[in-house]
This record gives structure tokens, sequence and C-alpha cells, in this order.
């Protein structure tokens, strides 16, 4: 019997709208095909709540996060806007970063899967995709210098970030990424950068190591330095699995990876409390405003979020595998928004909303084989 499951939706600006609007069907129909029970509630955040509040981030928001199970964010950021207000009230600063915070989102999990059917859109050449390419970022989100105290001479010599790890930070990240190593039978691959930051980087190493030992001793662990492993993420992405880095690193190796899919329209996220289980997800992409308002935006990237959300938030994993199935049926089957034809394609795109039909029309629940 599944769970009452209370869910806020925060479209936000450009694009999250269309597709946020085009991915709830899908989720109501895999929560009543696996038992759940969903509540979604609407909410104002980024340049669409400042017309209507004057604030990037009013109090309703607020008060709808802390009463919900888990966060559906579209995106936020208009650059074109971006003049109206102080740099401290744009919604990347004061809705995304303080949401991150608040709720101790200390996981984020960004996988990166290049299917061969859409082989042709990634940058590499055949050889290098023809095992697969299938990375799980784990990546802490709320330490290290992006967190951390900074300081700036008053006479403009010197600026610092000051970058400090907590044992108990690396200690979350690592168990959430071994977890899921172990749940997958996959190996597990730290990143850091030992060999120079001496303090920092050789307490991660140490402390994943430690974590690795005393709790997963069967998961297959090892260690590379960022900079090494940023250029076998191009020669060789098929060798790697799980990947566990600190928050900056993370956040330039997942970029560059995402590079890798070809489209931003295809890559979800989740970012996650590790003692709750409460996590926002949202595409990979940002508001797109070059395309948003033409429902031509891909729904992919909202739609793999939401499976997310089912198996990291609500512990349902099949109706995660059953949305993730159906996508993976409705490319192999051939629809592709204009972010997956190649240049020059004569196949015709389909829109935000027929992709995103076609994945409801192909949840299914898995049947056992027993012939
Ligand atoms: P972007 O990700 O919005 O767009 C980059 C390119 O990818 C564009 O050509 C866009 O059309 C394309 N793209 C992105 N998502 C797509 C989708 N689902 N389907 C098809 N194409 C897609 O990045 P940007 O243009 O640098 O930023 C625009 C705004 O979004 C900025 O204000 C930025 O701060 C904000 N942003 C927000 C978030 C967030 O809310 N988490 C993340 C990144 C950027």
């Amino acid at each position: 019997m599944g769970k009452h499951r209370q869910i806020a939706l925060l479209p936000g600006d450009g694009i999250g709208p269309e597709i946020m609007q085009a991915t709830l069907p899908i989720i109501f129909k895999a929560a009543e095909l696996t038992g759940d029970d969903i509540t979604a509630t609407p909410g104002l955040i980024g340049w669409a709540a400042y017309d209507k509040y004057h604030d990037t981030m009013p109090e309703t928001t607020w008060k709808l996060c802390v009463e919900v199970d888990a966060i559906l964010f579209g995106a936020v950021g208009l650059p074109g806007r971006d003049k109206e207000v102080a740099a401290e009230m744009r919604p990347e600063r004061r809705a995304l970063l303080p949401l991150r915070k608040h709720f101790q989102l200390g996981c984020n999990i960004r996988p990166v899967v290049v299917m061969p059917e859409l082989a042709e859109l990634s940058p590499l050449k055949d050889h290098l995709l023809k095992d697969g390419v299938n990375l799980t970022f784990f990546r802490e989100l709320v330490g290290g210098d992006y967190f951390g105290e900074r300081r700036e001479d008053p006479d403009g010599q010197w600026a610092e970030d000051v970058c400090r790890y907590e044992r108990q930070t690396i200690v979350s990240i690592a168990r959430m990424a071994f977890d899921f190593a172990k749940k997958t039978g996959q190996p597990v691959t730290s990143i850091d950068k030992a060999n120079v930051l001496g303090a920092t980087g050789t307490f991660w190493r140490s402390i994943v190591q430690e974590v690795h030992d005393t709790e997963y001793p069967e998961v297959v662990l090892d260690h590379v330095y960022v900079d090494a492993f940023n250029m076998y993420l191009f020669i060789k992405p098929s060798r790697y699995s799980v990947i566990l880095t600190s928050n900056a690193h993370g956040d330039i190796l997942s970029d560059g990876a995402a590079g890798l899919a070809g489209s931003l329209g295809l890559l979800p996220s989740a970012s996650i409390n590790s003692n709750t289980s409460f996590g926002l997800y949202e595409p990979g992409g940002g508001s797109a405003p070059d395309i948003a308002g033409k429902g031509i935006a891909n729904p992919i990237a909202m739609i793999l979020s939401a499976a997310m959300m089912f198996r990291h938030s609500f512990g349902n994993d099949a109706a995660a595998e059953m949305i993730e199935e159906a996508v993976r049926e409705t490319l192999r089957y051939g629809f592709r928004t204009k972010d997956l034809l190649p240049e020059g394609s004569s196949q015709e795109p389909v829109s935000t909303t027929t992709m995103a039909n076609a994945v409801l029309d192909r949840l299914k629940m898995p049947v056992p084989q027993v012939a």
C-alpha cells in the first residue's frame, strides 16, 4: 500500500511552467499505478513571483516548501530582467541558494546517460560511445569554498573564499554515493586534488576511504585527481559509473559531462537532505529564455527529475523505473524535440506536450517474466 505524498510545484520562469505542466500527468499516473497518493500544490518563485509579490522568493512560497515532502522545481532567472533588482534579490541568489541552505540539501545527484539512439548528438566520436555512457554524479552541495567565509581586502589587494570541509559533510555524501553504488552494483570513483590541496584534498580522500573500509568494503573504490578525471571524461567516459565529488569540483565536472549528452533538455538532477530524504528536483538546464513560450522545450529533463523524486524522496523505485523505461521507449521509438535533432535534420520535431504525452502513453507496470 502506497503513502500520501505532498509536493510543492515551483515552475518559476522561462520554460519552467511549460515543461512542468507537461510532466504533471506522468507524475499522477505513475503514482496511481504504484499506489502512491499525491497532493501537488503550486507556488510562485523567481520573476513569476516578483510580478505578483515584488519578491523573487515570497513568504507564501517558503511556507509551502516547509509543509511538503519534496519540491519539483522548474528554473529561475531571466537575464533580461536582472537590472530590475539589486543582485542579492535576483532569483538565483534569493531563491535557489537559500532553499539549498535552509533544507540542508547537501547531496546533489546528476545522472548523465548517452543512449545509443542519441549518440549522434554527442560531440564524442562513435568508438568512445560504443559501450554506452552511464554516469551518476554525487556532488557535495553545502560545503567547501562555495559556502565558506568570504573576505576582501578593503584596499583591493587580496580576496579569499575559505574552503572548509567538516567530517560529517563528507561522510554524508560518501554514504549516499556508496549506498547507490551498492544497490546498482557499480564502482565508485572519488575525485579530489589531494596532491596539491594538502588540507581539504587529503582530508576528503581519507574520510572517503574510511567510510568505504568501515561500511562498504564490498564496493569497488578508486581515487582520481580532478584534473586527470576531467580528461578521462572525454577519452574514456564508459569506464566510469558513480562519481563522488566536492562542491566546486562537481560543479565543473558535471557540467562538462552534461556536454557528452548533447542536450541540457535530457538531464535531470536532485538535491537531497541525506538525513530526511527531503529533496528538490529540477532539470539540469535553466529557464532557456531563447525558446520559452514556443512549446518546443524538451520536457525529458523534468520528467526524469520527477522519476528521481519518486526514487529518492518517496522510496518508490517502481514508479521511478516505470517513468525511466517509458522515456527510453519514447526515444527509441523516434520522438524528438528540436534540441534532439542534429543540425540540418529533415525530421519534423515534436512539441513539448507531444513528447510528454508519448511518455505518458508508455507508462505501464512491468510484468514479471515467467516463460
Ligand atoms: P539555459 O540552461 O537556460 O540554456 C542554455 C541552452 O540550453 C539554451 O540554448 C536553451 O535553449 C537550451 N536548453 C535548456 N534547457 C532546455 C530544454 N529543456 N529543452 C531544449 N533546450 C534547452 O542556460 P542560460 O541561457 O545560461 O541561462 C538562462 C537563465 O537560466 C539565466 O538567468 C540563468 O541564471 C538561469 N539558470 C537557472 C538555473 C536554475 O534555476 N537551476 C540553472 C541554470 C541557469
